[in-house]
Order: C-alpha cells, then structure tokens, then sequence
C-alpha cells in the first residue's frame, strides 16, 4: 500500500535531499521501516539499537498525532500522509508564506537594516513579518514590552484588546505607557506610543474585554495571537478560541520574581489545557495585584513571547511548541520542562468535548458579574462607610488587618490590630468569638478568604471590610496611600 512520508528539514540531509518519499506498509510501524531500509542513515536517527522509534521522534497521520491513534500500529489506507516530527529540530515552515504582494519601502529598507543583512531574515523574512497580523491580548504587563519590540521589528499589523485604564500603579512594569497617560484609556495610549515607534505599522484597537461573544471575531483574522492576560477565564478563553481557529497562541505568565512561557499550537502540539487541564479554585493563586511582581519580569517575559512571535512569522529556529519555559529572576535560572499533548484534552484532543467557547467566569469558579452585584447587601461585609461612622461614634469593634507587616508599614488604619493572613491560624485566641470582628486587608479579596476560614473554626461573629484600606484611602481618608 503506497503511502507517503514527509521528512522534516533537519533529516533531509539523510534522504538525499527528499523531502517526501513514497514507501509501501499497512500500518505506520511497516511504513517507517520501510523508510529506514532505503535511507540506513535515517534510520540512525529515528530508530534506536533495539529497532524501537527513538523517543523524540513523533509521527503524524495526517493531521494526527500517531500517539492519539494506535501508534506504530495505525492502519493505513493508499496515499495516506505520513509526517516525521523530531521534537529536537523544531523547524516549521514559515507561518507567512506568500510575500508577493508585500514591498518594503525606502525608509523601510533602512530602518530594517539590521535585519536585512542577516540571511535568516533578509528581505524576504522582512516582507513576512509585514504581511503579518499579529493580536495581543492586552496592553499591560507582558503586553507592554512586546508590542513594543514587534512594532520596533516591523510586524505589519498588531492588533490590541484592551479596556482598561492607565493607573499610577501600572507605570512600574507597563512600559508602553508614560506618566502623562494616567487616566487615559491604555488603548489609546498604547497606540499612540506604537505609531510613534513606528508608524509603518497598522496599529488596530478593539477597546473591548474579550469575551466568549467577541473572541472567534476578533481572533480570526490574525496568524498570531499573544496572551497577555493575567486571569484565568480569559486564558482558557483565548486558548480555546485559538484552537477552533487553529491558531498559534503564544502564552506567557508572571509572578512575583517568576515567570513560564509556552507556544500552544494544537495542530503542532498540546495547548493550555493539555498542561492545566482545570483552573486553580479561585483564591489559590493570588493575582499580581495581590502577590506583587517585579517590575522587570514581565520584561523577560514579553519578550520571550514577542520572540517566539517573530521565530513563527519567519519559520526559523526552534520554536517553543510542546516546551514550558520556567523563568526563576532571583536565581537567573531557565528551566525547560517537556509537554505534551494529552490525548484526553477536552478541546484538542482527538474526542473533543468542548466544540464552542463556553462561559468561562462559570468554569473558573468565579460569580458572574450580576451575581457580584447582588453581594452588595451581603450581611457578612461592612462598607468603610460604616466603619467610619461607628469609629466617629464612639464605638471601637475589633478590626484585624490580615495583610502582611511590610504592606502594614505603607499604609495602616485607625484601631487596627495587624495578624498576617498566614499567621491567622496560630493565633486564634487573640481573635474573640463573643464580640464583632472585623477583617480587612488590601482589597477585601484575603480577608474574605480568612473569613471563611474563620467560618470553619466556628466563628459566627465576623464581618468583612468591603474594598479593604483601598476603600478607605479613596472614600475615607486620601492621606492613606493606596499602594
Ligand atoms: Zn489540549
């Protein structure tokens, strides 16, 4: 039965310069051996010893990944397509592949200069990279720096989701944006700052959260999308959207002084889900705002995204497909951890249980937002409101403030008593169980969770500071710094 094999790059020097060969087998195992009697240099490197296919070598029937079929043992009909994928020699085809209409002009031939006389890029790889379209999903952290560098390169088209607005407490990370932006619309500032760098790229804005509505929209008629979010709902969100769409989806993510990055492409490899099948429950992992980060983490991380973007667009080196990326600031350490693709994924699997996008605040635990809205007469929370007038009358119920002491030494409130979220459980009797008690922290998101922990040590006389001493500060008393 006459198949065809397809030789990647890298083992074309063994066959002679083919890069496909037609070989007679009824099941992948006879077609590859097959292969290896005609080419016995090949065969060095794709079998080991034992005549076993050597681990790093994984082989696609079509468009599937042999391991979610029956392996070696995969029947084959006439003209089927084999393909040999060696996990060390990353090498895919360019993602941009017709350039024909793309021109650089003058001004262009110079300002790329330093990538036009490098063969890997030269000016066809300058033609791809502006004949690409590229999506970030947001313009904050990680999206800062690497819409930045692709502008700087010349990617043609950068597309970016964003709705927020520039904070003061951005500017220690969100580079993209200046002093003078804060209360602007990060959009509008993000692009302002991209057509300054360079204004031969087409910069297009979506001034929108993305949504399980808006994402096949929005992400179809891009090459490339970037994640740049910092939550989970949008993270399976825009993972899922990219493999019904069958697009590359560039991961990056930060925290604190670490960071991982990825290239999920699931018709290369295994995607998100295959590596985190289910959300952490929500509090697990707390956020940036609440965890911290390094101002320049995201900095390394963007730009290992960004980096991966413009490797894709050109097809050169090894991209991060099935690779976790595990970045470490404070020991300066790369880690390198192997994925792969989980024949069970729900989404990119061979047997798919999710076909559409589907409601993720639902599938990440969270309350939808009409439901936050109703917390508004929750009995277990107190607003700085009234706090603020039980204090001016007289009364001084116990409020613990559960943040940590280097966050108490910015900002504290009036007749506090400090006991860190961690060190709550071994102090439990210097919390009383017969009077008021009431938590607060930063935001009233830690508090909340000491709460409920307190809840199953059998406390009934809790309440909850909603907004915690960031309320206070813009409500109460702005002399409190918000931090
Ligand atoms: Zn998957």
């Amino acid at each position: 039965m006459p198949v065809t094999i397809l030789v990647p790059n890298a083992l074309q020097k063994y066959t002679g310069n083919s890069e496909a060969i037609t070989v007679e087998g009824g099941n992948v195992g006879e077609a590859l051996k097959s292969l290896a009697i005609s080419y016995p240099e090949l065969k060095k490197h794709i079998f080991n010893e034992q005549n076993e296919l050597r681990q790093f070598v994984n082989v696609y029937v079509g468009n599937d990944d042999m391991r979610s079929l029956q392996g070696e043992e995969t029947p084959l009909n006439s003209g089927d397509e084999l393909t040999i994928v060696p996990s060390i020699a990353g090498g895919l085809d360019a993602l941009i592949e017709d350039v024909s209409d793309t021109n650089l002009n003058k001004d262009e031939l110079l300002r790329y200069s330093r990538h036009l006389i490098m063969p890997e890029v030269a000016l066809d790889g300058q033609k791809r990279l502006k004949a690409a379209k590229v999506l970030c999903i947001g313009a904050g952290g990680l999206g800062s720096p690497l819409a930045l560098y692709l502008a700087a390169a010349g990617v043609g088209t950068l597309g970016i989701v964003e709705f927020d607005v520039v904070d003061y407490t951005n500017l220690q990370r969100q580079i993209i944006h200046g002093t003078e932006d804060v209360g602007r619309p990060k959009l509008q500032s993000a692009m302002d700052t991209l057509m300054s760098i360079n204004p031969f790229v087409n910069v297009i804005g979506y001034e929108e959260p993305i949504t399980s509505e808006n994402a096949m929209r929005i992400i179809e008629p891009y090459d490339i999308v970037i994640d740049g979010t910092d939550n989970f709902p949008t993270r399976y969100l825009v993972n899922d959207a990219c493999v019904l769409l069958g697009k590359p989806n560039v991961y990056g993510s930060i925290f604190r002084f670490e960071g991982q990055a990825s290239v999920f492409w699931a018709e290369k490899g295994p995607c998100y889900r295959c590596l985190y099948p289910e959300p952490p429950p929500p509090g697990m992992v707390p956020s940036c705002a609440e965890g911290g980060v390094l101002g320049i983490l995201p900095g390394t991380i963007g730009l290992i995204q960004a980096t991966e973007a413009v490797k894709l667009i050109l097809g050169i080196g090894e991209p991060l497909i099935g690779r976790l990326v595990l970045y470490n600031a404070l020991k300066m350490q790369f880690r390198e951890l192997k994925l792969r693709k989980d024949p069970d994924c729900p989404i990119c699997g061979p047997n798919p249980t999710i076909t559409e996008l589907i409601d993720y605040q639902e599938f990440c635990g969270l309350p939808k937002q009409s439901e936050e809205v109703v917390s508004d007469n929750n009995p277990l929370e107190i607003t700085v409101v009234e706090l603020k007038q039980r204090f001016d009358n007289g009364e001084r119920p116990i409020v613990i403030d559960v943040r940590e002491t280097y966050e108490y030494d910015i900002a504290s409130m009036p007749f506090t008593k400090l006991i860190p979220m961690n060190e709550v459980h071994a102090h439990l009797d210097e919390i009383p169980r017969d009077q008021e008690v009431i938590l607060h922290c930063r935001s009233g998101k830690r508090s909340q969770t000491v709460l409920e922990y307190l809840q199953t040590q059998g406390y009934t006389n809790l309440k909850n500071l909603k907004g915690g001493i960031t309320a206070w500060s813009n409500e109460i008393d702005p002399s409190v710094p918000t931090y």
